[in-house]
């Protein structure tokens, strides 16, 4: 194991972590008497923690790191940038090399005629950016009504007073007085959990169909648009029913609404294709971008609009941006991520030879006994943990706790995979080898026979009334 001696003891690492670093999702008190994890370094799929432990991640980072880690191009194309302009903004008439270029590289890498970017530092910044843009696009059209947007129960999409409330998270709805007025949520296409009796054929169709009835209960005159992830990440990868965006997008053709498609998770290979939309045949108005944009070494965002999009938002001045919108060094380095992730044909070889590849793999765990069903599309897949697969039951105990035993499970054998609630989710580096599918599936497996005899030996295999 190396050592590592460029940092205090762990114990001391954790102890200054609980007295000052107040973390995202997690409950605090519980963290500090755990004491956190600190990882230190990461290369290629592969982490490396404060006590030399290395592990799989399984989660390239969160869902971001799609060129995997350690890639020396990304650190040249910022140190250079840092040195050339290290910032300039792009309000009141100025603009940069950088800024262009990967605007003008966004536009020939996504579909159809979204060809134009507005630059923010994440995912939440760039659909905060999209509820005032599609508001005032239709104000600029004169149909000022158009206010409400359209989302899904469950669906993630940011965490800011404007994203939190487009996502559907009853979690994040129950703190701070969210959702905002003018969002309405219908429910997700999520067949394994609530489609009961239907097939998935049939119930996908139904989902989608609540879209055209929100759309006529609201009048068509108060939409303006609907936002969903090709495919829900953070909701526990769930893989939509066949039936479902086709219907979907037949609807979004039919009425006057934009379609907004969430793209943070699904862009940039994670699906086997560049965008989710091209694999799922979706056609958006406006795709949000952040996550594999930069593979996550620099945090960047943004809004991609079609041309019509565009040339109706240019007749006003839009009053809004960040200061680090399109950031000089957030740009050239998402540029260096992009430029290798098609010269080295790593989206490619993603969607043409890892990805089938694991699909084999993680579909074989579904033949474990705590397993009721294994999904994956492109390099985003999961498992739905249950105590009883012939019924699709749920646990009787509270939602996650399960979860929470198997992920534990992975950390204790050298794998990274997230619990949501009872689902476990993987989104590997795109780089991922099929060596370390292997070790991923290997791993996964006996992590999964650890979870399974502590449910029992707890008297959790029991599956709810
Ligand atoms: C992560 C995520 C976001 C939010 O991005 P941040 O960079 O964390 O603000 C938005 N949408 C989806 C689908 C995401 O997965």
């Amino acid at each position: 194991m190396t050592s590592i001696t460029n940092h205090m003891p762990t114990a001391e690492l954790q102890a200054l972590d609980a007295a000052h670093h107040l973390h995202p999702f997690t409950h605090g008190s519980d963290l500090a008497k755990k004491g956190v994890r600190v990882i230190t370094r990461a290369s290629g799929s592969t982490l490396t923690d404060s006590e030399g432990n290395e592990f799989l991640d399984a989660m390239a980072g969160l869902w971001c790191v799609n060129l995997g880690y350690g890639r020396p191009e990304l650190a040249e194309a910022a140190a250079r940038q840092m040195k050339e302009l290290p910032y300039y903004n792009t309000f009141f008439q100025t603009t940069h090399v950088p800024a262009i270029a990967l605007s003008a590289r966004i536009a020939e890498l996504t579909p159809g005629d979204l060809n134009h970017v507005f630059f923010a530092s994440s995912g939440s910044e760039a659909n905060d950016t999209n509820m005032r843009l599609v508001r005032t696009y239709w104000e600029q059209k004169g149909k000022p009504s158009k206010k409400i947007i359209i989302s899904r129960k469950n669906a993630y999409h940011g965490s800011s007073m404007g994203s939190a409330s487009l996502g559907g998270m009853s979690a994040m709805h129950a703190q701070g007085g969210l959702p905002i007025p003018d969002v309405h949520h219908i429910e997700q296409p999520h067949w394994y959990a609530e489609g009961g009796d239907m097939s998935p054929e049939e119930f996908g169709l139904e989902r989608a169909r609540q879209l055209e009835q929100a759309i006529h209960d609201l009048g068509e005159d108060n939409v303006a648009a609907f936002i969903a992830e090709p495919i829900q990440g953070a909701g526990g990868v769930i893989i939509p029913p066949e039936t479902y965006w086709p219907e979907i997008q037949r609807i979004c053709d039919a009425h006057e609404i934009l379609l907004i498609a969430d793209e943070v998770i699904c862009g940039f290979g994670r699906t086997g294709k560049w965008f989710g939309s091209q694999t799922l045949d979706i056609r958006p108005d406006i795709m949000t971008i952040a996550k594999g944009l930069s593979s996550g070494y620099q945090p960047i965002g943004g809004s991609v609009v079609s041309d019509e999009v565009a040339r109706v938002m240019d007749e006003c001045e839009f009053a809004h941006g960040y200061t680090y919108s399109g950031h000089p060094v957030a740009c050239a380095v998402a540029l260096e991520n992009l430029r290798i992730l098609d010269e080295e044909g790593i989206v490619e070889r993603a969607g043409t030879e890892t990805a089938p590849y694991l699909k084999e793999k993680w579909e074989t765990l579904t033949d474990h006994p705590l397993v009721g069903e294994a999904r994956i599309a492109g390099l985003m897949g999961s498992i739905a943990l249950t105590p009883h697969k012939e019924s699709r039951a749920k646990f009787a105990a509270e939602a996650g706790t399960a979860g929470l035993i198997c992920r534990e499970a992975c950390f204790g054998n050298g794998l990274v995979m997230r619990h949501v609630g009872d689902r476990m989710v993987i989104s590997p580096p795109l780089v991922i080898t099929k060596d370390e599918v292997d070790t991923l599936i290997e791993r996964a497996w006996t992590a999964l026979d650890v979870a399974h005899k502590r449910l029992t030996d707890e008297g959790l295999m029991k599956a709810a009334s």
